[in-house]
């Protein structure tokens, strides 16, 4: 299959474009498009044959559900068994936005797009390229990320061609996305409402809508016996290519361990990269260091994160060592998927 590349960006808003994007989607046909979360790998949600595909294209597996992506708040009501006050409540406190509903299904959505759950995830993104196609392609799109199952979720659109090119119809370019995590999963089907994945919505955003929110313990514990609430959290994910390890400490503690780790592990034959911060980018010895961003500013670590593991597999790096980030607010998302990232591998120095 030939992959079309559309670039369509907020500033370049390519009608003609879309209506073809939109046109592919409506036929049971595949398109990635940037949100402002991460590149999303669409296809229709009420299609039982397009959320099949999506599966195939990832090779994910088809016990983890698809996130269903709607333009209007409206458009909800059809797909749930029920809006309720909190989930109404909810969704015009932080929508359109990265936060996605777990609600209770209707029969219009297939079972191939929830995982067989009698539950659907529910999300209206805000960027407008994402909008704008989701109107286009019939109002319900299921789109995960747009990356081969268990790699780090594409924020650049050359890492969904990577990842995708010849297995779906079209890529939409649309730039680095904003967010550069994945939007926060809320299950408002148990009481308290509870987190099954971290992400840029925190829990005090949330608590301050909805009262007391619980977080899914195996999130926070991981690797452990917990199996969490969200099919897709319990698989090895975001992961790069080498060997990925947390040091978690004294920031002077974490310096020297990993320069005296470094020539030890080169002698062995490997090729090893650092994830530290602004703040410790000059302290390190000979490898490939690459600094996440400022600890002052956990947006800016959010955002490059991903293209970070993604850039260690270019260089074929394979050993990586990771500082370690806060552990509430957005730190908990970054500290979440790094943990994933490396398999739960994390020393305490
Ligand atoms: P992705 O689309 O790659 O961001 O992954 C979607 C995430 O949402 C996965 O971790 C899924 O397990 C989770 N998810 C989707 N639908 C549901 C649901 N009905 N109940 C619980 N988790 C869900
Ligand atoms: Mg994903």
């Amino acid at each position: 299959m030939e992959t079309r590349i559309f670039h369509i960006t907020e500033q370049n808003m390519d009608e003609a474009a879309l209506a073809v994007a939109g046109e592919i989607l409506q036929k049971g046909g595949l398109v990635a498009f940037p949100t402002e979360t991460v590149y999303g790998l669409g296809g229709d949600a009420l299609n039982p044959d397009s959320a099949r595909r999506i599966y195939e294209a990832k090779g994910r597996p088809s016990d983890n559900p698809l996130i269903v992506h709607i333009c209007r708040i409206e458009d909800m009501y059809p797909i749930v068994r029920e809006v309720t006050p909190r989930a109404l409540a909810i969704a015009e406190a932080f929508w359109p936005g990265p936060l996605t509903l777990i609600l209770e299904k209707s029969d219009r959505v297939p079972y191939e797009t929830t995982g067989g759950l009698d539950t659907v995830a529910v999300r209206m993104p805000s960027h407008p390229v994402a909008a704008e196609l989701i109107r286009c392609g019939g109002g319900y799109i299921a789109a995960p990320s747009a990356n081969l199952s268990g790699k780090p979720s594409p924020t650049l659109a050359k890492y969904v061609v990577q990842d995708m090119n010849g297995r779906i119809d079209a890529v939409i370019d649309g730039g680095e996305v904003g967010i550069g995590l994945e939007s926060t999963i809320i299950d408002l089907t148990v009481e308290p409402p509870q987190i099954l994945r971290p992400g840029y919505i925190t829990r005090e955003m949330l608590e301050q809508v909805l009262g007391q929110v619980d977080v899914d313990a195996a999130i926070l514990e991981g690797g452990g016996d917990l199996v969490p609430k969200a099919p897709g959290m319990k698989y090895r994910h975001y992961a790069p290519q080498g060997d990925l390890i947390i040091l978690s400490g004294e920031e002077s503690k974490v310096v020297d361990y990993i320069n005296k780790a470094v020539p030890e592990d080169v002698r062995g034959g490997h090729k090893v990269g650092i994830i530290c911060t602004d703040e410790t980018a000059g302290l390190f010895g000979d490898a490939v260091i690459k600094a996440v961003g400022t600890r002052k500013d956990e947006e800016s670590i959010a955002r490059r994160l991903y293209s970070i593991l993604r850039e260690f597999d270019d260089e074929q790096v394979t050993r990586i060592y990771s500082e370690d980030f806060e552990s509430d607010g957005l730190g908990q998302a970054i500290m979440n998927r790094l943990l994933k990232a490396a398999g739960h591998r994390i020393i305490y120095v």
